[in-house]
């Protein structure tokens, strides 16, 4: 079986009919960099820097945080690497930040709320990836985003930390892109005036899901509400592809269902640009995709986006994928 899939590392990822799709990978640390190249990863699709931040007493600083984002840059060799901004918060707590306990941590004081209301800490890590992105193909990417004027005022800081490294002659790339994770559901809800301004969107289904549903994404007792092929989900995602497109913005996802053999060709008939993933799915989802038609899977998707239930779209994807490998 691996040296089956061995062979899928060194292809690219298209359709049986041409359609070309980007298959990258998540990661939670610059030392599984290694193990994406060989997978022939296509990028860093989510880049979670919470890892420099957990299990310390203190911030990292600066220079740190700048040292373990080149590191992702220059091992990825010019592939695209996407890094997200703090995630912190919810279920990830920093005892050097002295947050309170809340009753609703999924819902509190996380992310980027907490890094717009702490501006130093948020223009240090925006000043470390920005100078990370003169050594290889960086990309910005916001979490959380749930309103027009965090996203704005995000980017405001951004500019800021900008100035700051271009008035000490520190190199950057100007033009780094930035975008924003959509898994809020006032964010996939209103997606067409994000992707009127952002340079593209990623969908993060973990918390999509948990927040559609009003769901705990990590409570076992609540677990069988946890359905990423509701019908609400499905339409979500489809809502933000379409936004993103009409904008011409790129659109991809970087939550759990992206390696889902059973939705991935749900998710290419539904349009999606590109996958992220853990390493060790690519492989497999390359190969899936590899064996699909596009056209087939736009059909598909239509007639899944018709059904009334999650039971409904599992039934039909599992016996119309299993016709086509
Ligand atoms: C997500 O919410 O889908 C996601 C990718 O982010 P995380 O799992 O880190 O919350
Ligand atoms: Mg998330």
């Amino acid at each position: 079986e691996k040296k089956r899939q061995a062979r899928w590392a060194e292809l690219p990822t298209v359709t049986q009919d041409g359609h070309r799709v980007e298959l990258g990978a998540n990661i939670g640390h610059p030392d599984e960099c290694r193990a994406v190249q060989q997978v022939g990863g296509e990028g860093i699709g989510l880049f979670r820097s919470e890892f420099l931040f957990m299990n310390r007493a203190s911030m990292p600083d600066e220079e740190e945080q700048f040292q373990a984002y080149r590191q992702v840059a220059q091992d990825m060799n010019g592939k695209p690497v996407v890094i997200r901004t703090l995630d912190i918060g919810g279920d990830k707590e920093l005892p050097y930040l002295n947050l309170q306990s809340e009753l609703n941590p999924f819902l509190g004081y996380r992310a980027i709320r907490l890094c717009l209301d702490r501006e130093e800490l948020f223009l240090t890590q925006l000043r470390a990836i920005l100078r990370a992105s003169h050594y290889g193909s960086v990309k910005l990417m916001y979490p959380m985003i749930a309103t027009l004027e965090e996203w704005r005022a995000a980017n405001r800081l951004l500019a800021e930390a900008k100035e700051t490294l271009a008035r000490a002659g520190i190199p950057f790339d100007p033009a780094i892109e930035v975008g924003l994770m959509i898994e809020v559901p006032a964010a996939a809800l209103a997606s067409e005036l994000f992707a009127r301004d952002a340079d593209f969107l990623s969908i993060g289904t973990n918390d999509l899901i948990q927040y559609t549903l009003a769901c705990d994404r990590i409570n076992e007792q609540v677990s069988g509400l946890y359905q990423p092929f509701h019908p609400a989900i499905l339409r979500l995602i489809r809502q933000v592809i379409d936004a993103a497109h009409r904008y011409g913005r790129r659109v991809s996802m970087c939550g759990e269902m992206a390696s889902d053999p059973l939705a991935i060709p749900l998710l290419l008939g539904m349009g999606l640009d590109g996958f992220s993933m853990s390493a060790s799915s690519v492989l497999a989802a390359r190969e899936l995709i590899n064996h699909l038609s596009f056209e087939e899977m736009k059909e598909l998707a239509e007639a899944a986006l018709k059904l009334e239930g999650q039971e409904q779209v599992k039934a039909l994807l599992l016996e119309r994928t299993r016709v086509q490998i």
